[in-house]
């Protein structure tokens, strides 16, 4: 899980990687906030992205651990 570095909403979401291992291939790909389309990260790579929300069940449990910590 990584977080939205969008102070106003630093809510989790999933990042899945797909594809990837082409030389030659890279290009800038950009990682929005699915809850607020903020900018996460744009790393050069030949694979896609692709982001989802977690559950409310995911999200609680993330928050969870997030403050045991
Ligand atoms: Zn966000």
């Amino acid at each position: 899980m990584e977080k939205c570095t969008n102070t106003d909403c630093g809510r989790p979401f999933h990042v899945a990687t797909i594809g990837g291992g082409v030389p030659g291939g890279k290009e800038r790909e950009e990682i929005h906030c699915p809850h607020c389309n903020h900018l996460v990260r744009a790393p050069m790579t030949s694979a896609c992205f692709l982001v989802t929300k977690p559950t409310p069940e995911q999200e609680a449990a993330w928050i969870a651990e997030q403050n045991s910590n």
